[in-house]
């Protein structure tokens, strides 16, 4: 089977690399080229094509997909919101994801951007580096016996229950299904989430029902001085209800690893381009945001597992097993 890569970096040719050899049915060629209706044609003559969360899988490169003959889509990710899956499954394409590659790796990112944020530590770090000791404005809060308040509890939401409640904080979350292994965490309404909670962190999936979940309406039902934290998706948080809420002294601090603007930057060295405009430049003029650049993901065990995974998932197909991976 052949498999062309997009939007290929360093580290996914080492990674994949590391494990092809265990796989000689399969052969990889890697492109550094994102996918794009524009670039889909270069897949004439792959069966299958490897995309990211970053890849444009809408419907016109499906289409153009299809023509080329390729019949699997390989997702090396757990999202696959930028996939039309309606007209993949229409054409005939499979596709198949990476849906739990480690999500200890997002809710650490996440517990260490809610820290980063809370503790100044962004200002702490340039502060030093030019010998200047004060503490003013760094000022921040415990997280020991706070409320921490999970919003959607599945694998990442979970493990960063458990790193909250390892923190000794209490825990309560909003999901409509119960994880029956979190015995420590109370489920709560989102009303009552939002209203209880120093600590709210984000991790249920980007869908219509949770586009903007975060906006004017569900900031007002927010603490005072509440910390917000969002590994999941930037939609659903409406920015500039959340950069009001910022100028109202309503947070006392937000992490973001992913925004709404994000799609052009994700993974790109942009330091020379001039920004026209950005959201992302005014949230960054404020002293308790701290925003980094969708890397939850990004740790030598989860890459490790995403390839393994993807590359397994390539070889189901090839068999016709079913993996449990499936988009549907
Ligand atoms: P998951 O499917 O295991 O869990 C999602 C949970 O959200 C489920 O328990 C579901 O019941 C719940 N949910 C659905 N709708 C909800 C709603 N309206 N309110 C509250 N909860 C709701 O997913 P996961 O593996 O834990 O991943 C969570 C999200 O993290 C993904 O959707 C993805 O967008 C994001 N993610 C980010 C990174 C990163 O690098 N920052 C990496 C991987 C995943």
């Amino acid at each position: 089977m052949k498999i062309l890569f997009y939007d290929t970096k360093s580290y996914d040719k080492e990674s994949f690399d590391k494990k092809i050899g265990e796989y000689p049915e399969l052969q990889i060629d890697y492109l550094k080229s994102e996918l794009v209706p524009g670039t889909a044609a270069l897949a004439k003559g792959y069966d299958a094509i490897c995309a990211f969360v970053s890849s444009n899988v809408g419907t016109r490169t499906v289409e153009i997909l299809h023509e080329c003959g390729v019949k699997l889509i390989l997702m090396r990710c757990a999202g696959f919101n930028n996939v039309d899956i309606d007209k993949a499954h229409e054409l005939g394409i499979k596709i198949l994801r990476v849906p739990g590659y480690s999500p200890e790796a997002v809710a650490e990112h996440a517990m260490g951007l809610a820290i980063a944020a809370n503790r100044r530590i962004h200002k702490g770090y340039v502060r030093v580096r030019e010998n200047d000791f004060s503490l003013g404005g760094m000022l921040g809060i415990n997280f020991y016996q706070k409320t921490a308040g999970i919003v959607g509890t599945g694998r990442i939401g979970a493990a960063m229950a458990r790193i909250c409640h390892g923190f000794g904080m209490k825990v309560i979350a909003y999901d409509n299904y119960h994880n029956p292994d979190l015995d420590f965490v109370t489920y709560v309404t989102m009303d009552e989430l939002l209203a209880q909670s120093d600590l709210i962190s984000l991790h249920c999936p980007l869908m219509d029902e949770t586009y903007h979940l975060i906006n004017r309406e569900t900031i007002q039902k927010m603490k005072d001085g509440v910390i917000l934290v969002n590994t999941s998706r930037g939609g659903l948080v409406k920015t500039d209800d959340l950069i009001e809420g910022i100028r109202a002294r309503k947070f006392f601090a937000v992490g973001l690893d992913v925004y709404e603007e994000e799609k052009k930057n994700v993974f790109e060295d942009r330091s020379d381009d001039i920004m026209e405009t950005s959201v992302t430049a005014r949230l960054l003029s404020f002293p308790n945001v701290v925003i980094t650049s969708h890397q939850g993901f990004f740790t030598q065990e989860a890459l490790a597992a995403i390839s393994e995974t993807t590359l397994n998932n390539a070889m189901a197909f090839l068999k016709g097993e079913t993996t449990g991976n499936e988009v549907e």
